[in-house]
């Protein structure tokens, strides 16, 4: 059903702190700052090898991660798969009876289409399937 683990997201304070610590562990495998208004943060990712690693800074007080590092602290906050056809991927889950965190798959960044299960189902961690979206040249 996943294809693959895709990345690791990563709470934290400061992105511009972190980014210090992330060039260290990994070199310069950075590559692209976004910012996604409609979640309330900003993201940062590097190329860990076979798994990226997006760092997720709050840009409001009441965003999901804001929230998140009040709560728990830095840390990590999701791990995310690439699946295909996120749509009905949603739909089978629904089926098994988990709970997703959003009804409709959402624009996230680096050029996807995501959608959580609830921590509740899944062990305590958030899970994130995520779906290149397709370029249309038309
Ligand atoms: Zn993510």
């Amino acid at each position: 059903m996943f294809k693959q683990l895709e990345h690791l997201g990563i709470a934290v304070n400061n992105i511009e702190e972190s980014d210090k610590l992330f060039r260290l562990l990994l070199g310069s495998t950075y590559y692209k700052t976004e910012a996604v208004e409609s979640e309330g943060v900003t993201t940062a990712f590097y190329n860990g090898g076979n798994v990226k690693i997006e760092l997720l800074e709050a840009t409001k007080e009441n965003s999901p991660i804001a929230k998140f590092i009040e709560k728990r602290g830095e840390g990590l906050h999701h791990v995310a798969f690439e699946v295909e056809d996120i749509e009905k991927r949603m739909e089978e889950l629904r089926e098994q009876g988990f709970r997703l965190l959003n009804e409709k798959p959402k624009r996230g960044a680096d050029n996807k289409m995501i959608c959580f299960i609830h921590p509740k189902d899944t062990n305590g961690i958030l899970v994130e399937m995520c779906e290149t979206i397709k370029q249309n040249n038309d």
